[in-house]
């Protein structure tokens, strides 16, 4: 009888250590659960022309916000692969723009997925400077590129393709436009032309600019469109509506990713896009050359800037990928943090046992180029 009731009172223990271990794992594993809630249905072939349904929640990332399968997604595509912190990342911009975070954008003008109105374009302050395209989302919406993937880095955890533009995370649906005046070279899936096949780019606009650079002509490329509203060899202006944000192509959620090419329509004709298009009203662009002693660029480093006045430190970037993308052609930096509030700020990196820094003051509209000097 005994033995009977012990062994009774064994499985009242070990039922109700089953129930507590059930009741406290939501707590207990918070991240697990978000990660559940973000983790993505995969992929099937995205459809040229197809508008998915649009909304302004993370749902919309189920659609179609997984990588695509891959085997016809070339190596040399611009999209990240798919790490799952980036995913969730992604993820937190996303919710970003519904108002319910701003996990992404810390410092950064933009709130709430609303920012400032760019200044008027063309801009050129400075000599150096080609302030020439509107940006391709309103301010009404997320307008600046998310920070934790600008122009040229791999991601946060080196797991990325270095990218050749910015990212601008916003619901599908959103309308798109012509960075200038030009004539549409290319309106449909991937993007195709004598140089390349990429397939990972989703829907895809490039226009062909009437305005050229130093005697080179400038294109501008907007990717993983829902929707395309021009066809090739439409004329359009600067500001036309030109697609819809999608999550078509190889993406982790909805934006419209941003490309400025130089000279040839190509993957490797890339520049900094943060330097052509206008800075906020009431903020202007930090730019710097971070090098070792021996001269050559540091590459991927991380540069953080500090507001002199608070001692925040308040926006970061890193420096280019030593391979893949190009620097400007009048600047010749390795690192640009766009939208910077007028003031005063310290630039400063470690690598190693290397130290860089340098202090700017910050002016409304012109490329303010930081001297960072090792110590
Ligand atoms: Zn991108």
């Amino acid at each position: 009888m005994k033995r009977m009731q012990g062994v009774i009172v064994f499985f009242l223990i070990a039922i109700l250590a089953t129930l507590l271990f059930v009741v406290r794992l939501p707590d207990s594993s918070q991240g697990t659960i978000n990660r559940a809630q973000v983790a993505l249905p995969p992929l099937s072939t995205p459809k040229a022309d197809v508008v998915p349904q649009s909304g302004t929640n993370g749902n919309t990332l189920s659609q179609n916000g997984e990588e695509a399968g891959g085997e016809h997604v070339i190596e040399m595509a611009s999209e990240p692969n798919p790490p799952a912190v980036p995913q969730e990342a992604f993820y937190a911009s996303e919710l970003e723009i519904s108002g319910d975070s701003q996990e992404t954008s810390s410092g950064e003008a933009s709130t709430d997925g609303w920012n400032p109105p760019p200044l008027a374009v063309p801009l050129a302050r400075h000599p150096n400077d080609h302030y020439w395209f509107v940006r391709p989302v309103t301010s009404n919406y997320d307008n600046a590129g998310l920070d934790w993937y600008s122009y040229g880095s791999d991601g946060p955890s080196d797991d990325f393709r270095v990218h050749h533009g910015i990212d601008m995370s916003n619901p599908i649906g959103v309308e798109v436009h012509a960075a200038g005046d030009g004539t549409v070279i290319w309106a449909g899936r991937g993007h195709v032309n004598e140089y390349e096949s990429i397939s990972s780019y989703g829907n895809c606009v490039v226009i062909e600019h009437d305005l050229g650079y130093r005697g080179k002509v400038i294109y501008t490329l907007y990717a993983h469109l829902s929707s395309t509203l021009i066809q090739k060899g439409d004329r359009v202006e600067a500001g036309q509506v030109i697609g819809l944000i999608g999550a078509t192509g190889q993406v982790t959620g909805p934006h419209v990713h941003f490309e400025v090419r130089i000279d040839r329509n190509s993957y490797y004709a890339v520049r900094n896009p943060d330097l052509w298009i206008a800075p906020y009203t009431g903020s202007g662009t930090i730019a710097g050359y971070l090098a070792y002693d021996d001269g050559r660029a540091a590459s991927d480093v991380e540069v953080t800037v500090r507001d002199i006045e608070t001692g925040d430190d308040v926006l970061h970037t890193w420096t280019y990928a030593s391979y893949g993308v190009n620097t400007d052609d009048a600047w010749r930096e390795n690192f640009v943090i766009p939208n910077v509030p007028v003031g005063r700020y310290l630039v400063f990196a470690n690598y190693g046992s290397d130290r860089w820094a340098g202090e700017i003051n910050v002016l409304e509209g012109v490329t303010n180029w930081v001297d960072m000097e090792l110590r």
